[in-house]
């Protein structure tokens, strides 16, 4: 084995595995060897995917959508697209600058591709998502983390990122709502970012807005939409998080036009387009009735507030009161040093493992999203399963002095 890892290229053997998906398999691991794992580490919507957009499917199968669809995705889920981006977002793209891909993990890995050079830097908003990291070193740039701790509710300030931008940069990359910290920019604090990129002609934003449907503030700001940031801004979303629709692997970016080709042209060369007949699917989920996506908002928000105070109410672990998507980053500091007279908790990688093994909760260490002190817990699961997930970790806790 050790062998072969020589056998792969520098660029793979420095690439780390991806600490959600690792997670989710322990768990599953475990959870197959009879042990009552609460798995709270994939961020995965619990919901299935809604009845119309599944029929839609199987009704572009049976319409024969069955080949394959022009890289960039078929000219109506394009339409599609520029239409959602026109009236959710006041953003004008038109179809030629929207290119549909398997997954929005696959439309920022093409982005990386098309753009980045050895010695380029891409300032990462910190807490980031776990994959935006190994992208971009992959694809030969330089990840750069900017940082913002609990106290600032995980948001990166405008004055931080002028002092953090040099010649070297060539993209700014974050998510809002923001995963793993559930954190939304307001748009007052997305003016204030503009105004400094607005300063560096040069530099350019890749903006995540892949759980744009699960914000509690009901009020989504898309960067590019902002004076001035169109020419900048390749805005990233997909049908993953607000459609539960993480098995069909659909993402899209809507992007100036050269960028846009330069990714399909990566596309061409590494998967073509996008499953056809899902593409179909992917029309309806916009054009038709959104309410089960509310819904699942609703819910959400429901398990955020349960997940919050009881959180909060646990000695040793400290969280802020997220505004999106559906996770929990819980700064767990608080606990380091603790013992039960075998296992100390050290960082937050031990919390998380104590939290597997001990109270059969999986979770996910900050250290993977780029923070030492906190942990992410998705809370897209049932609310008795949040209940006794909490009540385990509460437990376990108590017996750590
Ligand atoms: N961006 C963020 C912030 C995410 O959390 C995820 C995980 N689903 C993705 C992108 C990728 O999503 P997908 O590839 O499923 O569209
Ligand atoms: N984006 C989800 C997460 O952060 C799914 C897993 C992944 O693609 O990393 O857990």
């Amino acid at each position: 084995m050790e062998d072969h890892k020589k056998l792969l290229s520098t660029k793979l053997q420095s690439m780390s595995e991806s600490a959600t998906i690792m997670m989710a398999e322990k768990a599953r691991e475990l959870k197959s060897q009879g042990v009552d794992v609460i798995s709270l580490s994939l961020g995965e919507p619990d919901f299935d995917t809604p009845d119309h957009i599944k029929n839609a499917a199987k009704n572009a199968l049976d319409e024969g959508f069955t080949k394959y669809t022009p890289v960039p995705g078929h000219l109506a889920l394009r339409e599609a697209i520029s239409e959602k981006f026109k009236r959710d977002n006041q953003l004008e793209y038109g179809p030629n600058q929207i290119v549909v891909s398997n997954g929005a993990k696959q439309s920022i890995a093409n982005l990386c591709l098309a753009l980045l050079d050895p010695g380029q830097e891409v300032i990462i908003l910190t807490p980031y998502w776990v994959s935006y990291f190994d992208i971009v070193k992959f694809s030969g740039g330089t990840p750069v983390a900017l940082s913002a701790g609990i106290d600032r509710d995980f948001k990166v300030k405008a004055e931080d990122l002028d002092e953090a931008i040099n010649d070297k940069t060539k993209m700014i990359l974050f998510s809002s709502p923001c995963n793993p910290t559930g954190s939304v920019y307001l748009k007052s604090e997305l003016e204030a970012i503009s105004e400094v990129i607005k300063k560096y002609p040069n530099v350019f934003v890749i903006s995540d807005e892949i759980y744009e449907h699960i914000n509690f503030t009901n009020e989504h700001c898309s960067i590019g939409s902002l004076e001035g940031m169109l020419e900048r801004t390749i805005t990233v979303n997909g049908f993953s998080k607000g459609y539960a629709m993480t098995g069909w692997r659909l993402g899209y970016i809507g992007a100036p036009l050269w960028i846009a080709q330069a990714c399909a042209k990566v596309q061409g060369q590494f998967t073509s387009g996008a499953t056809s007949f899902g593409q179909m699917a992917a029309v309806a989920a916009l054009n038709s009735d959104q309410r089960p996506s509310h819904k699942m908002k609703e819910a959400y928000l429901r398990r955020r507030d349960f997940m919050v105070k009881n959180l909060s109410a646990i000695d040793g672990i400290d969280v802020n009161n997220p505004q999106g998507a559906f996770y929990i980053f819980a700064d767990v500091s608080g606990s380091f040093g603790r013992s039960n007279g075998k296992n100390t908790i050290e960082t937050a990688n031990d919390f998380a493992e104590i939290m597997l093994t001990e109270a059969h909760v999986a979770m996910v260490s900050g250290t993977a999203f780029g923070n030492k002190d906190c942990v992410r817990l998705s809370y897209a699961a049932a609310d008795n399963i949040l209940k006794e997930a909490v009540e385990r970790m509460a437990k376990t806790l108590s017996s750590y002095r």
